[in-house]
């Protein structure tokens, strides 16, 4: 096979070791002949991965006790629905980082009243809004950690008087969060922790039973985690990948480690990006995101986007094309990703470069 380095955005580019676990349990399932594809989830054998599943989740993020983790399916999409359901009463407010935050905000606002407490609109995304006030009477205030799409980054938990809700989809174990700060955590599995067709909620256990709503069986948090996840069918095989790439994550030492590794991956690329004279970075620096790099061509090159891309393909770069709604170029640095494949892209645009002066 060509040697090729994945930046996909998502689904991303995961562990080989899960990987090939992955294949071996397809084949035959903890020793029990059959396949994981057909495995009845309830067996105590699948009970062990669920098991140690939850336990990895809390021990790698340092989930205290006051907190509950459920895997679900239906998408980082369906839990904007969740989220109002669950939590909006009277009021709600969202900051508005992007497509996604956009897309949450729209979601509650078809519940009860939800608003945009600031947006960064007005410079298509490149920024994170700061110094809003936050009133504290608020059932909550949602925030996207991560803004996949334009590379910007809330690089801090914030401190928040009223309860506090996160979709931290495309930088959850990238690295270390304080969970007990946030009633509720949220994300697909597919930016970094695992395949799609799987999503986790970190739910604070008495943040729930606030609303006055009927909320439907399979839509209330409190039926999954009172079934640990298992209420009705689980997406077994996706969950069955998302714990192989978490004891991947454990074997490197941690959220911790994996940190260290990806400021030093995004470093490498941004600062080649700044040292370079045919791309600039897109988002402002103190907001710039670990996970997703976003650059364009250097005013007065442009005209050489299309070359470089085919230039990066000849490199074996895959992926690094920006969204749509952007352009450009992006390339995603989740956990699987190596300092050696960012190193590789970094050559590639140096070569370009050299190539071009
Ligand atoms: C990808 C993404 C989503 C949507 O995830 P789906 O699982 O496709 O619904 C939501 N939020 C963020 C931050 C994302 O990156």
């Amino acid at each position: 096979m060509k040697k090729v380095h994945v930046f996909n955005a998502g689904p991303c580019l995961l562990p080989q070791v899960a990987i090939d676990n992955a294949i071996a349990a397809m084949k035959d399932f903890s020793g029990t002949g059959i396949s994981v594809l057909s495995i009845s989830h309830r067996t105590k054998e699948w009970d062990a991965v669920m098991d140690e599943c939850r336990a990895l989740w809390k021990e790698l993020l340092h989930i205290p006790d006051t907190h509950e983790v459920v895997f679900l399916g239906g998408g980082a999409s369906l839990q904007f629905l969740y989220v109002a359901m669950n939590y909006l009463e009277k009021k709600a407010a969202y900051l508005d980082t992007g497509v996604w935050a956009h897309k949450a905000l729209k979601e509650a606002q078809g519940i009860g009243d939800a608003y945009a407490i600031a947006c960064s609109k007005d410079k298509n995304y490149t920024y994170i809004p700061k110094g809003f006030e936050i009133p504290a009477d608020l059932d909550y205030l949602h925030i996207t950690t991560n803004n996949t799409i334009y590379g910007t980054e809330i690089h801090e938990d914030i401190d928040c008087p009223c309860p506090l809700i996160a979709d931290m989809s495309s930088d959850i174990m990238s690295r270390p969060v304080d969970v007990s700060k946030y009633d509720l955590i949220y994300g697909g599995a597919q930016k970094n922790v695992g395949p799609a067709g799987v999503i986790f909620a970190i739910i604070k256990k008495d943040s729930l039973g606030r609303v006055s709503r009927y909320i439907p069986t399979m839509l209330d948090y409190r039926t999954h985690i009172d079934k640990l996840s298992m209420f009705n069918t689980p997406p077994v095989f996706a969950i069955f990948v998302m714990n192989e790439t978490l004891k991947w994550l454990k074997s490197i030492g941690g959220v911790e480690a994996m940190y260290e590794i990806n400021k030093k991956k995004a470093a490498l690329l941004y600062d080649e990006i700044d040292r370079n004279s045919m791309f600039v970075g897109t988002a402002v620096k103190e907001d710039r995101s670990l996970m997703n790099v976003c650059f364009v061509m250097a005013p007065g090159k442009e005209e050489l986007q299309d070359e470089f891309f085919a230039f990066a393909k000849e490199c074996g770069m895959v992926g690094i094309k920006g969204h749509r709604s952007v352009g450009g170029f992006r390339a995603s640095l989740y956990n699987a990703c190596s300092v050696e494949d960012v190193q590789a892209l970094v050559d590639c645009m140096k070569e370009f470069e050299a190539l071009k002066k």
